[in-house]
């Protein structure tokens, strides 16, 4: 392996080399490239010392307090700590930080509110909804009774007639809003009015969102949504996690679902992360990252819609974009394929309405949070923009040596932008 690119794998080098050379190896890709996967970001250093802490070697079953093991000390400190900084970051009521992941976080939420057989309603997942609201494949979909509502075609915006008349017709217990590949604002106040109208509980899961909504670039569905669900990882930039947030009306029987009811031991390495991540978040630093999130979103938008790329809804909002590829003759997954040989990492998707099939979609999606994090800024968003037509139009045309020169690009253009983490030694 090269020699190591922190004191940490320098270390894990000598025990075991061969996971420090994949570790090293997976710091140099996630340096080389432009990672626009929406879902992903680059932690900061003091995330990464938090997350690989002794206090993985904890066990705390239960809440501060209240734990079912002794010892607990200095964990209950820690876990009171983020709870309170996510109380602050979102102004909420009740903060829950163990999930271990968005989707038990979910399923947390459906086990404090709704019983086996219930219906419950969501975003459908290839209209840009997530698996655990309720989609067939997923337990949410086989253990309770889902309705989906979608995006019109023309405009690729929710449309609340639809949902209202499905609330209506349908009655769920449960609402989600929110998912994984919306472009435009989640309007959580006409959810709310739907939701009261039909006596359901709105959850909104702002899983992809929350950075923004921390830093003020989204509305916030608090005031709205009983129950905010998200995951820690995405564009709030702290370690893989969740977090469940609401009202007090709802506090203790969501506690009681996160634990006993689904998990036993809480990750207090990554509880202790969480809270520095929501530190870093309540900064007016993190204000203007998630603002520059939008407007390179905005950017590379503009800078893909000029090159003749067709997006779902017109542009973004937010962090994402969904660019139909239908116009480009070429299919999301060798689209995907060919720019990641480019040194371009980002996924396929379906588009609302897709014709082609959920592995070999139409569409990709792009997402800004990671390249915002390396201070990239807008005008670095054209040369991506750019570099995703010349890779498209390579691979349509069959020229796939083409895309070894644009990875050679890349990789020259991302050195200016260093990775918390890794390094060239
Ligand atoms: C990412 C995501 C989740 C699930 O998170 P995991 O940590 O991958 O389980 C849930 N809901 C939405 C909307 C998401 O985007």
């Amino acid at each position: 392996m090269s020699a190591g690119t922190s004191d940490l794998t320098r270390r894990l080098a000598e025990a075991d080399p061969e996971v420090a050379r994949l570790i090293d190896a997976e710091g140099r890709r996630q340096h080389d490239k432009i990672r626009l996967i929406a879902s992903e970001n680059y932690v900061s250093q003091a995330v990464l010392d938090a997350t690989g802490t002794l206090l993985t070697n904890k066990y705390s079953e239960g809440y501060a307090g209240r734990r079912y093991y002794e010892g607990q000390q200095l964990i209950d400190e820690i876990e009171e700590l983020a709870v309170a900084r996510a109380k602050s970051v979102f102004g909420v009521a009740h903060a829950n930080v163990q999930p271990y992941s968005g989707s038990p976080a979910n399923l947390a939420v459906y086990l404090a509110c709704v019983k086996p057989g219930d219906t419950v309603m969501g975003m459908s997942l290839p209209m840009g909804g997530h698996l655990t609201h309720g989609w067939s494949v997923s337990a949410t979909g086989k253990w309770f009774n889902a309705v989906h509502y979608g995006v019109t075609k023309d405009t690729g915006r929710v449309d609340f007639d639809e949902v209202a008349e499905l609330a209506r017709k349908h009655r769920p217990k449960l609402i989600f809003c929110g998912g994984t590949a919306i472009p435009r604002t989640v309007e959580f106040d006409k959810f709310a009015a739907i939701a009261a109208e039909v006596d359901a509980v709105l959850v909104a899961d702002i899983a992809h969102i929350a950075g923004l909504v921390a830093g003020g670039a989204h509305p916030t569905p608090v005031g709205h949504a009983s129950i905010v669900t998200t995951t820690t990882h995405k564009t709030l930039r702290g370690p893989r996690g969740a977090m469940i947030m609401s009202t007090e009306e709802w506090a203790k029987p969501l506690d009681k679902a996160v634990f006993p009811g689904l998990q036993g031991g809480p990750h207090n390495h990554t509880t202790a992360a969480i809270a520095t991540a929501l530190k870093e978040a309540s900064t007016p630093d993190f204000a203007t990252y998630a603002s520059q999130i939008v407007a390179n979103a905005k950017a590379l938008a503009t800078g893909l819609v000029e090159r003749g790329f067709d997006l779902v809804s017109g542009g973004t909002d937010n962090h994402l974009i969904l660019a139909d590829l239908t116009s480009k003759d070429v299919g999301g997954k060798p689209a995907a394929k060919a720019l990641d040989r480019a040194g371009i990492e980002l996924n396929f998707n379906t588009v609302p309405y897709d014709p082609r099939k959920p592995f070999d979609p139409s569409g990709l999606r792009i997402g800004t949070a990671a390249v915002t994090t390396r201070g990239m800024t807008e005008s670095d968003m054209d040369s991506v923009a750019q570099w995703i037509d010349e890779a498209v139009t390579a691979v349509r045309d069959g020229k796939e040596d083409r895309l070894d020169d644009i990875a050679g690009a890349v990789r020259d253009f991302c050195a200016a932008y260093p990775i918390p983490g890794w390094s060239e030694q």
